[in-house]
């Protein structure tokens, strides 16, 4: 048996959970909301990330302790850290935590990025986007998430109040990059060191929300993302799953963000490949073996938002699988996913657009 404590009780969680199963783990979810959906498969204990005597009792009663989710104070997980082994390492939750941290860590790797300006006034922006340009997007340093806290700037008549309009927090602001596409590289890093990476997944976006990833094999940046992810795992001494977010421009690959943890673009995984990025995460944190990670057969996720689709039309679409996280629909919420598979690139577009056609999304 092997008792695993979760900071976070959302669908990432859940999915962990799941994939724990096979491994005869016992997860407890910390999470202030009343029943998170995690709960399904877990002891909730309920109260808040950074509720210190509430991460001792998670220490105490865990093998090792991880995350699902990343805003919880650096000083807490460091405190974590030292009662039970707690993985990915305080580091990487504090440099994720601060866009600004996060673009100057890729910089000190050599891993090109936009450019980007911090802001603290809107004197600091008024300067930055003389030197930038428009169009460009503003986004604040910390919490953002889902394309929320962010804001494109396209004329000058956009960039008076801007400042204000984000709340007058310490913001970034980046050039607009006009990619064409957008991939994310997950790889897992054991506590030994060793690394492996999943297929690119190339995403599509709308309204700065994850829509669709399709794992690509032998994708041409495929190379280029490995060396620029495992920079960044070493340089983090990182363990567990990483997922790193890039605009293909051309031939090159952009840095945009790093999570880390699970992320939402590589849960095709679940069916479509050797090993999940749930199993892997589970095997990297527990100090196990970890598992191969190509793709098995054509597949996709496909994002579910704010509504559920009609499910049953859903599962008479063959290959696919239903995901339903068991939240409350609201719009813009992530609810749950589907992933299609198929035996075929073509098989796998028509059984997409069938899927499509379904789907009722709400973005808000
Ligand atoms: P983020 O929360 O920073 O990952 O942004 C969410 C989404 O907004 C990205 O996946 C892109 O689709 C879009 N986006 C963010 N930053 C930029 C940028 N600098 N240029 C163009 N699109 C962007």
């Amino acid at each position: 048996m092997l008792r695993i404590g979760v900071v976070g009780g959302g669908q990432l969680g859940r999915m962990m959970a799941e994939a724990g199963a096979g491994f005869d783990a016992r997860f407890t979810f910390l999470d202030p909301t009343d029943s998170p959906c995690a709960a399904l498969h877990g002891r909730h204990v309920q109260a808040n990330w950074n509720d210190s005597a509430a991460l001792e009792s998670l220490a105490q009663d865990s093998d090792v302790v991880t995350f699902e989710f990343e805003n919880i104070a650096a000083d807490a997980v460091a405190h974590l850290a030292s009662q039970c082994p707690a993985f990915p390492p305080a580091k990487a939750l504090e440099t994720a935590q601060d866009r600004w941290a996060e673009k100057s860590l890729f910089r000190s790797l050599d891993i090109p990025l936009p450019p980007v300006a911090k802001i603290d006034s809107q004197s600091d922006l008024d300067a930055a986007i003389a030197e930038i340009g428009l169009p460009a997007v503003l986004k604040t340093r910390t919490l953002g998430y889902d394309g929320k806290g962010q804001k494109v700037l396209r004329e000058t008549k956009d960039v008076s109040d801007a400042f204000e309009e984000l709340g007058s927090v310490p913001l970034v602001l980046e050039g607009f990059v006009d990619f064409d596409h957008e991939v994310s590289a997950i790889a897992v890093r054991g506590r030994g060191g060793e690394t492996r990476t999943w297929p690119l997944s190339r995403n599509e976006h709308r309204k700065g929300m994850l829509h669709c990833s399709i794992p690509e094999p032998g994708h041409p940046l495929q190379a280029l993302a490995e060396d620029y992810i495992s920079r960044v795992l070493t340089e983090l001494d990182y363990v567990g799953v990483m997922a790193f977010e890039f605009f293909a421009v051309e031939g090159a690959l952009l840095a945009n963000e790093i999570a880390p943890r699970v992320h939402n673009s590589g849960h095709w995984s679940i069916e479509g490949a050797a090993t999940s990025q749930f199993e892997n995460h589970l095997r990297a944190v527990a100090g196990l073996p970890l598992g191969t990670t190509e793709r098995l057969v054509p597949c996709a996720m496909l994002n579910v938002i704010g509504a559920l689709p009609e499910r049953d039309a859903v599962l008479k679409i063959p290959g696919t699988r239903w995901h339903d996280y068991g939240k409350a629909p609201r719009p813009g919420r992530k609810i749950g996913h589907i992933t299609v598979l198929a035996f075929s690139d073509e098989q796998l577009s028509e059984r997409i657009e069938a899927v499509e056609k379904l789907l009722v999304n709400d973005l808000g």
